[in-house]
């Protein structure tokens, strides 16, 4: 099914947005995994309308029940992958959505570990998109940090095209099935190794593995992947966007905390108003010129 608008993230950004874009007429759908930053917010004290405290589940919850009244469809989902193909095409863990136009409102932060050499070899064999860099490792011995489903979708990606993967779950449980043919290292990892470039890693138990690319997929795509992967531009950890929440792709937003800045709901709602208004003229043109 084709969508007018589809955000990823259901927090205060996506939300929002959605408000905007199902009560202007656009075929509207809010994909989440979960409850996002507001998840761990017991009290909400600053947010306006609000004369009593609530928690950050409660804002969300009320909030999607609003959308839904108001058109809005919900899917729980996970997110690993945006391409455009005449349209933009989501690879979810459930399936694969279609979308005139996406915003992205997948909150804050990329996951990754706080160990010798990972921000020194950061893009010099760190990489944090299969699809983006695999074709560089043709032929070559990588490895995949991660243990979830997000991990073994980035591993699909790097075997048609590399020469071996091993998958490492740094310590943690495998919460996936693994492909035929890769190898699994369960043991915590201390240092990504190499001079100019990754040459390995080494392990908590002294064993180490040779390898040159490290492809980093912990729990599951953020921000900084999901746009890397539509091909927008990233500035240190946010999103690039203009005043009017587009990116560089065309009918590519973001909004909220993934753009950086004030990173509070106040901002988060604001952002999400903004790029619906962005979005609602874009699907309109792209509708009345097919
Ligand atoms: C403990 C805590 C307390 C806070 N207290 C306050 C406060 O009192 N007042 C205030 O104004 N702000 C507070 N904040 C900040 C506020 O929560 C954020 O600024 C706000 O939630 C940002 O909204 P967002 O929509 O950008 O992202 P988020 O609310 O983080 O939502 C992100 C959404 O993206 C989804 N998502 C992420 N990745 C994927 C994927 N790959 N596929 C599908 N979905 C995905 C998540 O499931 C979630 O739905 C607090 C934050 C924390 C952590």
């Amino acid at each position: 099914m084709m969508y007018d608008a589809v955000m990823v993230g259901s927090g205060p950004a996506g939300l929002s947005a959605a408000l905007y874009t199902s009560r202007a007429n656009l075929k509207t759908l809010v994909i989440g995994k979960d409850r996002g930053a507001l998840e761990k917010a017991d009290r909400i004290e600053n947010y306006f309308g609000m004369a009593e405290p609530v928690s950050g589940c409660e804002l969300v919850e009320n909030t999607m029940t609003q959308a839904q009244n108001l058109g809005v469809e919900l899917a729980e989902d996970e997110i690993f992958h945006i391409s455009w193909d005449g349209h933009f095409v989501l690879e979810g863990k459930n399936g694969a959505y279609e979308a005139l136009s996406v915003l992205l409102a997948t909150g804050a932060g990329r996951k990754t570990l706080k160990i010798k050499g990972m921000r020194e070899l950061e893009g010099r064999g760190i990489s944090y998109c299969a699809v983006c860099d695999a074709f560089f490792y043709r032929g070559k011995d990588v490895a995949v940090l991660g243990n979830e489903a997000y991990a073994i979708h980035e591993l699909g990606q790097l075997l048609p095209v590399v020469q071996s993967v091993t998958l490492l779950t740094n310590g943690q449980e495998l919460k996936e099935e693994v492909p035929e043919g890769v190898r699994v290292v369960k043991e915590p990892l201390i240092s990504v190794d190499g001079t100019d470039r990754v040459e390995g890693v080494t392990f908590a138990d002294g064993s180490t593995l040779l390898a040159e690319g490290l492809f980093v997929a912990l729990g599951s795509a953020g921000a900084m992947e999901l746009a890397r992967k539509a091909g927008a531009f990233t500035e240190g950890q946010n999103i690039k966007v203009n005043e009017r929440m587009e990116t560089n792709v065309p009918g590519l937003y973001a909004a909220g905390d993934c753009i950086g800045g004030l990173l509070q709901i106040s901002t988060a709602v604001g952002e999400g108003a903004q790029a619906a208004m962005s979005m609602i003229p874009f699907v309109r043109k792209q509708k009345k010129s097919k």
